[in-house]
């Protein structure tokens, strides 16, 4: 039996979760030699952008609140009056001490990163919440979302953006509050990725197993890589979904020998995406780069030049997330070539 037409043709969204400590403060000492890293994240997060902008790849920046400040005082403006009470006091991130500005402190402050990321083409920067809040935490509401979110697009108005893509930390969608992620200036939300491993959890819930499940599904092409037809993203809440696929694993010397492996397992989901017209959600953090940014920048590479055989034979689109909220939304994206122009 053929396939119905797609209407679309195939796309690549990336998302990059740009956070710095503040995704991570819970369960990284600031003595850990990963802490230092993030310093040298910087850099390689413009590189990352500025290869983004040399592929001709559009990419969504989630980028946490707090980092679009350049100074403490600056935050200290936005920060909102009503605040999360989580019941595991590590997750409160409004305790943690910040440097007068990004020069003493470029582990939590960012502004000018910010800047630069919103002047290179084709990248759009969203939402990572303002605090890098956890929606499936016990003692945090609806309401302290909804402020979160208010704070998140007042501190972006400084850099006059507004944020209409958001992801939310840990992956931790919530469904409750779908309407305050509307009501707050979003269409466009990064799901959970749609397997068993994958679903959206609290902390306590996180176990050995799942973990050990997402690393087996990094190396292994048993289960390839979901992707999502364009036909159901747009939600009858007017949020567009945007699930994710797959996680970009970043390079360890120890996997090494299984890199092949992993690049085959993201590669079927991408062409996958481009043979049927679907979309492949691909995501990561820009720090997951720090630490062995040649051999990460060399794979990715590798998947932009499969990307760029899919584009001439697929006409498969490199998105945003935004670009694909703004499709569904218009409904008017790019129109599929005729199948007889795409014989592979
Ligand atoms: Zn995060």
């Amino acid at each position: 039996m053929s396939e119905p037409t797609p209407s679309r043709p195939g796309a690549l969204v990336i998302s990059l979760d740009f956070e710095l400590h503040w995704g991570m403060r819970d369960h990284m000492d600031r003595s850990a030699d990963s802490y230092a890293d993030l310093a040298g994240s910087r850099q390689v997060t413009l590189d990352l952008a500025e290869r983004f902008a040399r592929r001709s790849i559009r990419a969504t920046w989630a980028t946490v609140g707090f980092l679009f400040a350049s100074t403490r005082d600056e935050l200290e403006v936005h920060r909102p009056g009503r605040r999360p009470a989580y019941l595991r006091p590590e997750f409160d991130p409004y305790v943690e001490p910040v440097g007068t500005d990004e020069v003493e402190d470029p582990q939590h402050l960012a502004g000018s990163l910010v800047d630069a990321l919103a002047a290179v083409p084709g990248q759009e920067i969203a939402s990572h919440t303002f605090s890098h809040f956890y929606c499936l935490e016990d003692g945090q509401t609806e309401s302290d979302l909804q402020a979160d979110l208010a704070a998140a697009q007042s501190i972006a108005g400084l850099h006059g953006l507004t944020l209409t893509s958001l992801v939310l930390p840990r992956n931790q969608w919530n469904p409750r509050y779908a309407h305050a992620v509307r009501a707050s200036g979003f269409n466009c939300f990064r799901g959970p990725q749609p397997s068993a491993s994958h679903r959206a959890r609290s902390a306590d819930e996180q176990s050995l197993a799942v973990r050990a499940a997402r690393l087996v599904d990094t190396y292994t092409g048993v289960a390839p890589p979901p992707t999502f037809a364009w036909s159901d993203r747009l939600r009858p809440d007017g949020l567009c979904d945007v699930p994710a696929s797959a996680f970009l694993r970043p390079y360890t010397p120890s996997r090494r020998r299984l890199d092949g492996l992993k690049r085959r397992r993201l590669v079927s989901g991408m062409r996958d995406a481009a043979r049927r017209g679907r979309i492949f959600h691909l995501w990561w953090h820009p720090h997951n780069f720090a630490r062995f940014p040649a051999e990460n920048f060399a794979f990715l590479d590798t998947l932009f030049d499969e990307f760029d055989e899919l584009a001439s034979t697929y006409a498969m689109t490199s998105l945003s997330m935004r670009d694909v909220a703004d499709a569904v939304t218009a409904d008017q994206g790019p129109s599929m070539p005729s199948r007889s122009d795409t014989t592979p």
